[in-house]
């Protein structure tokens, strides 16, 4: 059975590199310069992340409480 891997562009080298889905969020060594970084699948920052996850669950809410509203 394959492992499932993606693919993660260093921060130090700039490269592509596979990096194995069980070191998500684990320190990795980059394959081609051997620099130490986070494996993470995102590449912007962690706040924004969660920001826009508030903006979705605030549609989400507004949107239930007019789909419970009969006056909409
Ligand atoms: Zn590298």
């Amino acid at each position: 059975m394959p492992q499932l891997k993606f693919s993660k562009t260093c921060p130090i080298c700039g490269r592509k590199s596979l990096i194995p889905v069980y070191c998500l969020g684990k320190k990795v060594t980059c394959g081609h310069c051997h620099g130490d970084f986070r494996a993470t699948d995102t590449t912007g920052s962690s706040e924004q992340g969660s920001e826009l996850m508030d903006r979705a669950e605030a549609l989400l809410a507004t949107n239930g409480i007019r789909r419970h509203n009969p006056a909409f």
